[in-house]
């Protein structure tokens, strides 16, 4: 099979297998995984279904016996142990990911620290599940203690290969939960090498399995099982509706990351280079596939020929190619499906009257790239304003009034993230508490970090990843009532 990547120093990474109560295991068959910069195979792995996932799930009941009762400060150090072997070969997962995702390089090795730090801090915050005492009554004591939630099963998307991951596993296995995690099939490499490093950390066996192949056969039993207590899912809104119906026969604890359709507003006062840099860094991060990408450009009368210039000049200066190669800053989609579907946007858009200022073709470096692309004059009736592009173009929408650019805003039943670009701190303040988001950048493109919570009010989601508030999710109340003699 010809591999088009420098060659890794843990050349297991590129042979890896889902893996089961520490064992990689085979299906009935097997498919390929192409990098999807020159649609080359990189390798064939397991396709799994649904005997597998029901065994994985029974080595989770077996194991979490053992792990709940492990006291915390073992399983954070299992987890710092994990950490070290994340971080001891992050070059070879950050490989790993740009030929099975596409993200540049450098990207990818960002990510790789960016899961990494999920590790981390869930390894702090598994010593500090702390309980409540309550007062009684004379007779009566009430404690409040924190237990994990059980055996979880989880499933993530492609575009982020591990920090989706660890973001999920990290904080179920600091707070005494075993997992089944089904990764995404376009890349379970990355998944499957995480595993397989937890497993030489000393994770034991069935602490954390990964499955991979058949998605909807996985997810129905992940979602169904009664020995599965918690559901967690980062993916499209509609997969997680699907889902989390599925998860309310036996009324699983549910978290789900969805899509967003993140609005970013520039005000005539805000600073121009900050709010470019800021545009830049949230639409075009990951060649403009994630969820908290900007996909509507909101910007004031009085600044907006000069944001759309100084925008188009940045945006026309990226390299684009296979992100393995040179100071690549844009790599290609992920399928031709999603090739499809932004270039159908595009379209969409000129026929409503929008214009291209940079881009707006397929680019040369090969059949997955698109150009950066930057249009004007977009408006609520395109495509692009109710769906998420997913990729790299920048839409800009014209406004004159604060009161205009909220309302237009709000105006989704997405509610991921929004960022605003002012320096009126009086407009900040209105602003942040009129988005209807669970997250806001202000004068900021970036709003994923390990420290703060992540995640979605409307139909964004349920829940909260990360920060303190993350393993909140993985974890049960209990109230003990105590009966006291005087
Ligand atoms: P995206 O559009 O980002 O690929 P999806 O929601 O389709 O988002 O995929 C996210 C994850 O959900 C992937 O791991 C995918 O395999 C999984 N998935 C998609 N459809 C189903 C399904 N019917 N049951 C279980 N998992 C699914």
């Amino acid at each position: 099979m010809a591999v088009t990547i420098p060659p890794l120093e843990r050349s297991d990474f590129l042979t890896g297998q889902p893996l089961v109560d520490g064992t990689e295991i085979c299906g009935d068959s097997t498919y390929a995984i192409t990098n999807p910069a020159t649609g080359e195979a990189l390798a064939n792995v397991a396709k799994l279904g649904a005997a597998q996932t029901y065994r994985a799930i029974e080595s989770n009941s077996r194991a979490f016996i053992d792990w709940r009762k492990r006291h915390a400060q073992e399983r954070a150090r299992l987890l710092h142990d994990w950490l070290a072997l994340v971080r001891l070969h992050r070059q070879d997962l950050g490989l790993l990911m740009t030929a099975e995702q596409g993200k540049p390089l450098a990207e990818a090795l960002g990510e790789v620290d960016y899961a990494a730090s999920f590790i981390q801090w869930f390894a702090e915050e598994a010593r500090r599940v702390y309980g409540e005492v309550i007062p009684g009554s004379a007779d009566r004591r009430i404690i409040v203690i924190r237990q994990p939630v059980g055996v979880a099963g989880a499933i993530t998307p492609w575009n982020f290969p591990a920090a989706m991951i660890t973001r999920k596993v990290a904080p179920a296995l600091a707070a005494g939960c075993t997992v089944t995690l089904k990764p995404s099939e376009l890349t379970p490499l990355t998944a499957f090498a995480l595993a397989k490093l937890a497993l030489e950390a000393g994770i034991p066996p069935g602490v954390f399995n990964v499955v991979c192949g058949d998605a909807p056969a996985i997810g129905s039993v992940l979602t169904s099982h009664p020995d599965v207590t918690k559901f967690t899912f980062t993916g499209s809104t509609a997969v997680g509706k699907l889902l989390t119906a599925q998860c309310a026969t036996t009324l699983k604890r549910v978290s789900m990351e969805l899509g967003g359709n993140a609005p970013l507003l520039v005000f005539d006062d805000a600073d121009l280079d900050q709010a470019v840099e800021g545009t830049i860094a949230s639409k075009f991060r990951n060649t403009g596939q994630t969820c908290v990408c900007a996909n509507r450009i909101l910007v004031q009368g009085g600044i907006h020929d000069r944001f759309v210039e100084a925008l188009a000049a940045r945006v026309s200066a990226f390299t684009v190619g296979n992100g393995l190669e040179g100071a690549t800053d844009q790599g290609p989609l992920i399928t031709r499906a999603a090739f499809d579907k932004v270039q159908g946007h595009v379209a969409d858009a000129i026929a409503q009257g929008g214009g291209i200022v940079t881009g707006g073709k397929r680019h040369g470096a090969g059949e997955l790239f698109f150009q950066p692309t930057v249009l004007t004059g977009a408006n609520p009736a395109m495509r692009l304003a109710d769906e998420e592009t997913f990729g790299p173009v920048a839409p800009v929408f014209r406004f004159d009034t604060e009161a205009e650019a909220l309302a237009l805003a709000n105006a989704t039943r997405s509610g991921l993230a929004a960022y605003a670009f002012t320096r009126d701190i009086d407009r900040a303040w209105r602003v942040a508490e009129g988005l209807e988001t669970g997250m806001v950048g202000m004068n900021n493109g970036i709003v994923s970090t390990e420290t703060a919570p992540f995640g979605g009010i409307k139909e964004s989601g349920l829940g909260r990843e990360g920060s303190r508030h993350g393993i909140d999710e993985f974890l049960e109340m209990k109230t003990i009532n105590l009966g006291v003699r005087s």
